[in-house]
């Protein structure tokens, strides 16, 4: 086994928080998950997996103390009674076993919880709108209401307690109930919970005393609070109530868990938010407390912690995607493997789990959300079923992890390329503006299989059927990528169009991103609704070609909503003064005019363009993958045991399913998997019930 580096002790010393002891300084911060009370194995074993791979602490999502705080369909945790108590253990346990403290994140969502479920009305310090677009009010909450919540929050707290958590929060951010009471805009009560700082503090103090008094002799009490005030300027923060606030209750918890008000940043696409990003906000956390200090700021690099912790910026490295693209991020620090860390991109699809209420996904970690149902470990997989060797044509996200996994289980992969560069869309896509840590797709991939003797890497190698069928493999994996369309065709045009050129003046992504540019004013047509469109706009105006988007969507890159990304993408379009037309879809195109159609009067209007960039859908590059069945089915000689198809090949998707696509064939090969059943359903909560 390898030896830490010692510069990383520090991450390893054991922290004291109340009544318990961290063994490391590894935190796994509350994340949603998309399992919440929904999936309950399903996330014991997500959370047990963190455990395992090393976080000192491991903690729930937002969890619910009671059926007026419901957000589905956001599926949430709660503990609510006697069956959540026992779900929860599931993970404690998990937690436990390795040593880990287990953290409950008690939850109250006031005006923002839906209660769609549990159709309770919702209470909160006024009566207020709720902030996620139902047109349902919250109430205002009399001091009746107040005295019910402290009551449901103990008890929700005695629930953690006897589930086995160790650390159970009062959560004061984020917008919900407490951090409304705290905020003078929200709160215009005229009692003694508004007004006055000490007023608008006073539920979040008894919470805090009431927690403590009631299970702080067994665990500790974490506050989650926001370090800045309303109304900052992105990265600027100001720190002034908030600051009051801190100092008035800093020695009451026996953790501060601090975060900011502006989710986009905290949880930051990396196209517009780097590592270490709240670094400006903490500051001054540290020196108003005794008590241990954590945040969050996808922290991937080891040197970069080490720093956070000497310099007295926090006591624990808080985590919520660094740990789900690595579950074992930090056993790999303290087994000196950091070159195996499998850095998180900070593409945010994890969150579209919770987004569209969906187990969670993640582009770099294929296992997350399958360790219970399909048993898939993240560092784990079982030996070769058999002496077979693999080809695998194309190494892009698919391509490459099959050859990952399948190299780890020890078959003899042959992975061929037609390109001198390995990585297919990873690589081109990583040199569009502000995705450059995609890279680490391709990058983790690459270094884990340039260590293995059994896998060949054959570049420059575009292979025909002929050329497979003479590789002689047993079996072959077709991993050949998809190309985006020129014809216009999509969700708005569902045939292609029939006037859309001169050919040399329609591009595509493709062409964009091999470097074949427009030269004139240019509309970009955006059938796609995800980041493409709007990282060629950047890129065009970049060349100060003046750049048009027109999208049948409602709001540009609507997708980017589930990652929290889309304000940020519009905001930055705007910012570059790229004409947005939203509602209306891409008619014709002459050379000289595209016409464009609203979606929904059916209006045509022109624009005088020179060129379109067409970002609808892609065709699966599968000719190889039919011309070898054909090939197969006609010769009598050799026969390979399987032709597949992964990836985009396949079906074009996000990177996060060519990962997962590529890492599923690997698992499955040689194995026996039912086609009818390929995955246990987390359905029921006890087998008993
Ligand atoms: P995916 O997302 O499914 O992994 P990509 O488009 O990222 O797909 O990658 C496909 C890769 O396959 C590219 O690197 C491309 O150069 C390579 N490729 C496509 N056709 C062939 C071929 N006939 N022979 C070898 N490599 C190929
Ligand atoms: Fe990071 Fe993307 Fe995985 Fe989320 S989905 S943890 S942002 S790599």
């Amino acid at each position: 086994m390898h030896k830490r580096d010692p510069r990383y002790d520090v991450l390893f010393e054991p922290v004291k928080i109340g009544p318990v002891t961290a063994k490391n300084r590894f935190y796994q911060v509350p994340h949603c998950t998309g399992l919440g009370w929904l999936r309950p194995r399903m996330v014991a074993a997500l959370r047990g997996m963190k455990a395992e791979g090393g976080w000192g602490v491991v903690c729930t999502e937002y969890c619910s103390i009671h059926p007026a705080s419901d957000d589905l369909p956001h599926p949430y945790a709660s503990l609510w009674d006697q069956g959540d108590i026992r779900a929860h253990s599931m993970m404690t346990d998990l937690v436990h076993e390795h040593g880990s403290l287990a953290g409950a994140e008690l939850w109250v969502g006031g005006a923002r919880s839906t209660n769609l479920f549990s159709n309770e009305v919702a209470m909160d310090v006024a009566s207020l709108p709720n902030s996620i677009a139902i047109p349902y009010q919250a109430r205002a909450m009399d001091k009746s209401d107040i005295r019910e919540l402290r009551r449901w929050h103990r008890n929700a707290a005695l629930r953690a307690r006897d589930a086995g958590f160790d650390i159970v929060y009062v959560y004061a951010t984020h917008h919900y109930l407490l951090s409304h009471f705290l905020s003078a805009k929200t709160n215009t009560r005229t009692d003694e919970y508004g007004g006055s700082l000490e007023n608008r503090v006073r539920l979040v103090r008894e919470l805090i005393e009431e927690t403590r008094d009631a299970v702080g002799d067994r665990c500790a009490v974490a506050v989650r609070f926001s370090a800045d005030d309303e109304g900052g300027k992105d990265g600027d923060p100001v720190i002034n109530e908030h600051r009051d606030m801190l100092e008035m209750l800093a020695e009451l918890p026996d953790l501060w868990d601090i975060n900011i008000q502006d989710y986009s940043r905290e949880m930051g696409a990396s196209r517009f938010i780097k590592e270490g990003s709240l670094e400006a906000y903490m500051s001054y956390v540290k020196s108003i407390t005794s008590k241990p200090v954590v945040t969050v700021g996808r922290f991937t690099s080891p040197d970069t912690m080490v720093s956070q912790v000497n310099r007295g910026i926090v006591d624990f490295i808080g985590a919520a995607r660094p740990s789900i693209a690595d579950p074992f991020l930090p056993k790999k620090i303290e087994e000196g493997r950091i070159d195996e860390i499998r850095e998180c991109i900070g593409c945010n699809i994890c969150y579209t789990g919770d987004s569209t209420g969906t187990p969670i996904r993640c582009t770099q970690n294929p296992t997350i959300s399958e360790e219970w149902r399909r048993g898939w470990h993240p560092e784990k997989i079982a030996p070769k079923g058999s002496d077979s060797s693999v080809l695998v044509v194309g190494s892009g996200p698919a391509g490459l992890e099959a050859t990952r996994a399948l190299g780890h289980r020890g078959y003899h992969v042959m992975l061929a390329e037609a390109e001198h560069t390995l990585g297919g869309r990873v690589s081109r896509e990583s040199s569009l503006p502000g995705l450059g840590e995609w890279a680490r797709v391709r990058n983790y991939r690459v270094h884990e299989i340039q260590q293995m003797e059994n896998v060949d890497i054959y570049f420059d190698n575009q292979m025909d059927a002929e050329h497979v069928l003479a590789v002689e493999a047993n079996h072959i994996v077709i991993a050949t990528g998809a190309s985006w369309q020129a014809d216009g065709r999509g969700l708005f045009n569902t045939t292609p169009l029939t006037e859309l050129g001169p050919a040399e003046q329609v591009f595509t992504p493709d062409d964009i991103m091999a470097g074949r540019l427009p030269a004139g004013p240019t509309l970009i047509y955006d059938d796609d609704h995800y980041y493409m469109s709007s990282v060629i706009a950047e890129l065009l105006c970049a060349q100060n070609i003046p750049v048009t988007l027109v999208t049948p969507e409602t709001i540009v890159s609507a997708w980017g909503a589930k990652t929290s990304e889309q304000s940020r993408v519009q905001r930055r379009l705007m910012e570059l003064d790229v004409q947005l037309i939203t509602s209306h879809g891409l008619a014709g195109f002459n050379g000289r005019e595209a016409q464009i159609e609203c979606t929904y009067t059916g209006a045509r209007k022109n624009l005088a363009v020179e060129a379109i960039v067409t970002v609808t859908m892609r065709s699966p590059n599968d000719s190889l993958f039919h011309e070898l069945q054909q090939a197969v089915d006609s010769t009598g000689g050799y026969q390979p045991g399987s032709i597949t198809r992964i990836g985009d090949c396949l079906a074009p998707s996000i990177i996060a399913g060519a990962v997962f696509s590529g890492h599923r064939y690997a698992r499955e090969l040689d194995t026996e998997v039912d086609p009818d059943n390929r995955m246990k359903y987390d359905r029921v909560f006890f087998d008993d019930e």
